[in-house]
């Protein structure tokens, strides 16, 4: 990892950084906020990922991280 690198980019990687936060915590119908699940497995080698939205029912994401 380049410490200046992320520096020199730091306002760029900071407005991507928000609108990836706000494009993955809210509906993409609604706006509502979503309620984030984690979920570990039996295994305890993955958390599993839900976003959920309370307004419409639906379930907009699901993802499986590894731990190592
Ligand atoms: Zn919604």
């Amino acid at each position: 990892m380049e410490f200046g690198k992320v520096q020199y980019f730091e306002r760029v990687e900071t407005k991507h950084y928000r609108e990836f936060i706000q494009a993955h915590n809210n509906c993409i119908l609604c706006s509502s906020v979503l309620e984030l699940r984690h979920i570990r497995t039996d295994e305890a080698l993955e958390i599993k990922e839900e976003a959920y939205c309370p307004q419409c029912d639906l379930r907009t994401r699901a993802k499986n991280y590894t731990m190592n």
